[in-house]
């Protein structure tokens, strides 16, 4: 085994492993792993400060996962868009495979938590293949989104086997990996990994920091070195209640994301997955958020806000209402960021 590898073998999986550490009751979160797996690297755990911080919210199970049930399993539609095991095409020109059911970290508000961490395995041979044929008979598909679970968590061979199969198909223009490993398991970004994922460019990585806590010297170096391969590093970010809904945080993290060579991507609007209506802010709040960072910092701190409609209906970006239209067919009302609003007229 890699020394990742046993760093993950050596994650935390149950509630009672947290009492060594921290003052909490096990017993009602037992219930909840059950349900809905629980793992935590070694590392993870240790960016912990005390029960309820930013970084446990989003990875110690808790009894709320189970009181919310009036959401569905799967609101986006994924498995009704998914023409074979494993893809889901939902938009013209790009796909999303789902490579991996495994993460280093089963985060709480997972929009995939219906299937995430649940023996879902990763795809054999034959999935692989019919998910091959299915991107190399259809000449629109321009862009493979590898997702899961964790793409990252497959070892560098099967990865690689994936990559390989993608680039012989000539009509593919870039490959995305999104992975929350940077986060979670930062010694999974090896030297080996980075020099193999440089043979299949374009790629880019999109990872998952949520709080500013995540950002220490372990990811960082992880960020590195994927930068240092040339993969265009982005971020998506969910906004979740109690971790990330407060305008200062979030401008923290996006600056500080900017500091490791990351560019902020999307700031998530919640899913309404069950399960997670814990987490669920208010679109209000995100508006407010965006407010907060357009005009006030680096406009590469800005990422879309976006939400994903039901039913696999899209992601829509929302923003302020900057534009109004004012009086006569040409006239523009636009607002800046000090709140002063601005008359344009627009050409004939
Ligand atoms: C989010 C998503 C994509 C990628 O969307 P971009 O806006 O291009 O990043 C593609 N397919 C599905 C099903 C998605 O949910
Ligand atoms: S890393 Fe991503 S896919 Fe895995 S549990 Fe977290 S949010 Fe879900």
């Amino acid at each position: 085994m890699n020394k990742w590898q046993n760093t993950l073998a050596a994650s935390i999986v149950s509630p009672e492993q947290l009492t060594r550490r921290f003052k909490v009751d096990a017993e009602p979160l037992l219930r909840v792993a059950r349900r809905y797996p629980m793992r935590i690297t070694p590392y993870y755990l240790s960016l912990i400060n005390e029960p309820g911080d930013p970084i446990w919210r989003q990875c110690v199970p808790d009894v709320r996962e189970l009181e919310d049930d009036g959401q569905q399993d799967d609101p986006l539609s994924e498995e009704l868009l998914s023409p074979v095991p494993g893809l889901i095409h939902r938009y013209p020109d790009r796909v999303v495979w789902l490579v991996s059911a495994g993460c280093a970290v089963y985060c709480r508000f997972c929009m995939r938590k219906r299937q995430v961490g649940c023996g879902g395995g990763t795809a054999g041979n034959a999935q692989i293949k019919s998910a091959l044929d299915y991107i190399a008979e259809r000449q629109e598909i321009r862009d493979v989104i590898l997702s899961g679970g964790d793409p990252l968590l497959l070892d560098d061979d099967a990865l690689e086997a994936i990559l390989a199969g993608l680039r012989k198909i000539p009509h593919l223009e870039i490959i995305r990996i999104g992975s929350r490993v940077p986060v979670t398991l930062p010694e999974r970004i090896t030297a080996r990994l980075c020099r193999m994922l440089k043979n299949y460019h374009p790629l880019y990585v999109n990872t998952h920091f949520n709080h500013p806590l995540e950002i220490t010297a372990e990811s960082a170096t992880a960020c590195a070195r994927l930068a240092d391969a040339g993969i265009p590093l982005g971020n998506q970010t969910v906004l979740l209640k109690g971790v990330n809904d407060d305008p200062a945080v979030m401008k923290r993290l996006m600056q500080m994301l900017l500091k490791i060579r990351v560019k902020p991507y999307y700031i998530h609007q919640m899913d309404l997955v069950k399960g997670t209506g814990h987490f669920r802010t208010k679109v209000e709040q995100g508006l407010g958020i965006m407010e907060s960072l357009r005009g006030h910092t680096s406009g590469m701190a800005s990422p879309y806000y976006v939400i994903d409609l039901e039913g696999g209906k899209g992601k829509v970006p929302l923003l302020p209402d900057y534009v109004r239209r004012g009086e006569g067919e040409n006239i523009f009302l636009f607002r800046n960021y000090r709140g002063e609003t601005i008359e344009y007229c627009d050409v004939d």
